[in-house]
């Protein structure tokens, strides 16, 4: 029987393995390894050919596709967005990814990226706040403790300093989750009752609601000199979370500008307002704080870059760690120009027949 070589087939990483990776190597080092593979690869962004995602809306939300590839690998990513999934009992947020050998269009790797889309978020999150809030930023406000939230929690905790978080929902269940869940961070948990009071005295103010609206969660009046907002939630036309009076009084920062202004709060603002992209900062070929009285926005939607390095830092851990199957995904032929002989039975068939999922 002809059996197709288990190292062109893909591996495939599950939710399951994803929870396991992430508990043996622990949360914290797989954001802040995710962090770094992000920013090496915003160092080399032109290295990469980018584009907008593609955005397939109804009337509940949106399914996106986000390709991405340099010389040597390609990647993608499926995603939705429906805001209204969790009163049925399903995540706002789903995902699933592929990475690809350039040189002959193998996939490498298929993977589960519901939760890796949580890493990788908080990693951007937090090494964006790293690059454009105040130093001796202590105190944040996080605004919707829903599936994202307890990540950009861990991330600002550990990798800028955050001790402590005030925290709003108009859910107070989410809270209480949050609450729950980080019992024994060393955080110092405040639950507030509106965004008005959440954001006083916080040095960043992150907002990772889920609203398909165009909503207003922070407003300019809330603002103080020196805030940081990493708006994480606004990320689709039609659903932005902060005031055009908020944007008109900061510098904004932003991922890929043809996606964000598309997609990103900077969406209610003229097509010439003045953006810069967060790799030209890390590049140093451009400024980011001016100021320590600068208000500074990160205009976060979500680039396939991060997921392209996501993906890579997975893959990796994964066949360091043994973890996932080999996926019969690719029909394998004596005589690859004979993909009609392999429905034809016998030694043919024997050679599409499933493969043993094995460990890596
Ligand atoms: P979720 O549905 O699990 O949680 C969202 C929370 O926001 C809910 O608890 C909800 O009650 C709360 N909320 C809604 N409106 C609010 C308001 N006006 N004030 C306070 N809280 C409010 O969703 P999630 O998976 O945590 O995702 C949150 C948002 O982040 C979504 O909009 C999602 O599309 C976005 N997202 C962005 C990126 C990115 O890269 N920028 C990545 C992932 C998710």
């Amino acid at each position: 029987m002809t059996t197709a070589p288990l190292a062109t087939q893909p591996l495939y990483l599950s939710a399951p393995d994803a929870v396991t990776l992430v508990r043996r190597l622990g949360l914290q080092h797989c954001i802040a390894g995710i962090a770094q593979h992000i920013r090496a690869d915003f160092l080399r962004w032109p290295d990469f050919d980018k584009s907008a995602r593609v955005a397939n809306h109804s009337p509940n939300g949106v399914i996106e596709l986000m390709p991405i590839s340099d010389d040597t690998a390609y990647s993608f990513k499926y995603v939705n967005g429906h805001p209204q999934n969790t009163a049925i009992g399903l995540p706002t947020v789903m995902a699933f990814g592929v990475l690809a050998d350039v040189a002959t269009g193998l996939p490498t790797l298929v993977s589960e990226l519901t939760l890796t889309t949580a890493l990788r978020t908080a990693a951007t999150s937090a090494l964006a706040a790293q690059t454009l809030a105040r130093p001796n930023s202590r105190v944040m406000a996080l605004i919707g403790n829903g599936a994202q939230s307890e990540f950009q929690a861990i991330a600002f905790q550990h990798l800028l300093g955050i001790d402590t978080l005030r925290l709003f929902d108009i859910d107070p269940h989410a809270t209480a989750k949050l609450v729950a869940n980080l019992s024994g961070s060393g955080l110092t948990l405040q639950v507030c009752t509106s965004t008005a009071e959440a954001v006083q005295g916080a040095d960043i103010v992150t907002t990772v609601t889920a609203d398909k609206a165009c909503a207003t969660i922070v407003t300019a009046d809330m603002l103080v000199p020196g805030m940081h907002i990493n708006a994480v939630g606004g990320d689709c036309p039609g659903k932005t979370e902060l005031a055009a009076a908020v944007l008109d009084r900061a510098k904004v920062f932003v991922e890929f500008t043809p996606q964000t202004r598309i997609e990103g709060d900077i969406q209610q603002m003229p097509a010439d307002f003045a953006v810069t992209e967060l790799w030209e900062v890390l590049r140093g070929t451009r400024t980011g704080r001016d100021h320590n009285d600068q208000i500074t926005v990160f205009d976060s939607v979500g680039f396939a870059l991060e997921d392209f390095a996501a993906l890579r830092f997975m893959h990796e851990a994964a066949l360091t760690l043994g973890l996932g199957q080999r996926l019969a995904l690719i029909p394998h032929m004596a005589d690859p120009k004979n993909l009609f002989g392999t429905l034809l039975g016998g030694a043919h068939l024997a050679a599409i027949e499933p493969l043993e999922c094995m460990t890596a």
